[in-house]
C-alpha cells in the first residue's frame, strides 16, 4: 500500500478478473489547488469545477487522446461559464465565470439553470472535433455524465466525484463490450451493489489501492496503469497576439493611447501579456516592411 501523498494527482486505471467492467480511480491534489487558487473562487462553484476537473482527466482516459478533451458547461444561470481541459500530455486546466453572490449550499440546477454540458474531443489532425451535448438534469456532474454515455455511447457507466478544499477526487466504472448479456448484466449490478457503500470521505482521503480493496474485496482488481497529471497552460504570447489582431488596429491604437500599453491576461493561468507601441505596431505591419526595415537597420 502506498501513502497518500505519492498517489497524490494520479489516475489509476483498473480492471476485474471475473467481470467485463473497467475502472478508473482519481485524485488531484497540486493540479485541484493550483486551478482553484486562481480566482476567488465561491465554495459552491469552485466544488463543482474540481469535479468536473477530476470527471475530464477521466473521460480523457476513457479515449485514445491525441490533442484535448474539453468538458463545457453554459448557462443563464448564476454560473455562466465552466471550463475544463485535459490534454494528451496529462495536463489539465479549468475556470469558471459567475454572477453575483453565490450560497455556500447552491445546488447544480441553481447555478446552471437550463444548462448543458458539452463534451469536446478535438484530435490532432482532424479537422471536425468530436462534440457531444447533454443538457444538466440532474443534480450533479456526475449525473449529468452518466446520462450523456447512457444516451450517446450505450454503455453502462457510473462516476463518483467529490471535492474539498484539498482534493478533486473520482471513480469510474464502465461496462466492456461482453459477448453473453446476462452475464453482463449480472457483474454490473454485483459491482454497481459493492461500489454503493463508497463515500466522499473514503474517496477523497484513501489511496487507490485501499480504497479498492476496501469496496471490492470479493473480487479480483487488476490495476493497470498509473498516469500523473499536472496543471499547465497552454496560453502563450502568439496566442495573445492573434487576439490582438482580431481586435483590430484601430481598438488596439485606443487602448495603447489610453494605457500606454496593451495588456490581457490568460484567464486559466493569470498570465499577464504587455504588448507596447512598438511590438503592435509590429502586429499590424505587412511582414515584407518588417524585414526591409531590419535590413536597412544592418
Ligand atoms: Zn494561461
Amino acid at each position: 500500500m502506498q501513502d497518500d501523498a505519492t498517489q497524490a494527482d494520479h489516475l489509476q486505471r483498473f480492471i476485474f478478473d471475473s467481470a467485463a467492467v473497467r475502472g478508473e480511480w482519481i485524485q488531484l491534489r497540486q493540479t485541484w489547488q493550483t486551478v482553484k487558487a486562481q480566482r476567488d473562487y465561491p465554495p459552491a462553484v469552485a466544488s463543482v469545477l474540481g469535479e468536473l476537473l477530476a470527471a475530464a482527466a477521466l473521460l480523457a482516459e476513457t479515449v485514445k487522446l491525441d490533442g484535448r478533451l474539453v468538458l463545457q458547461c453554459r448557462s443563464e444561470g448564476p454560473v455562466s461559464l465552466l471550463m475544463v481541459e485535459c490534454t494528451s500530455d496529462h495536463t489539465l486546466r479549468g475556470l469558471a465565470n459567475w454572477q453575483d453572490d453565490i450560497a455556500d449550499d447552491a445546488d447544480l440546477q441553481t447555478m446552471l439553470a437550463g444548462g448543458t454540458l458539452v463534451l469536446t474531443i478535438e484530435q490532432n489532425g482532424v479537422k471536425q472535433p468530436y462534440q457531444g451535448v447533454v443538457s444538466i438534469d440532474e443534480n450533479s456532474v456526475a449525473g449529468a455524465l452518466e446520462t450523456y454515455f447512457a444516451r450517446s455511447e450505450q454503455l453502462h457507466t457510473r462516476i463518483w466525484l467529490h471535492t474539498d478544499q484539498q482534493t478533486a477526487g473520482g471513480l469510474m466504472l464502465q461496462q466492456l463490450p461482453e459477448q453473453d448479456p446476462n452475464k453482463i448484466d449480472e457483474d454490473w449490478r454485483r459491482l454497481n451493489h459493492l461500489a454503493a457503500t463508497l463515500t466522499r470521505d473514503e474517496l477523497l482521503q484513501l489511496d487507490a489501492v485501499t480504497l479498492l480493496h476496501r469496496l471490492f474485496h470479493e473480487e479480483t482488481v487488476r490495476l493497470l496503469s498509473t498516469t500523473m497529471l499536472e496543471f499547465a497552460c497552454t496560453c502563450s504570447r502568439q496566442r495573445v497576439a492573434d487576439t490582438i489582431k482580431l481586435l483590430g488596429k484601430a481598438e488596439a491604437d485606443d487602448i495603447l493611447q489610453e494605457n500606454g500599453y496593451v495588456e490581457l491576461a490568460c484567464e486559466f493561468c493569470n498570465t499577464h501579456y504587455q504588448f507596447d507601441e512598438v511590438d503592435v505596431a509590429g502586429l499590424f505591419s505587412d511582414p515584407m516592411t518588417i524585414q526591409s526595415d531590419s535590413k536597412t537597420l544592418h
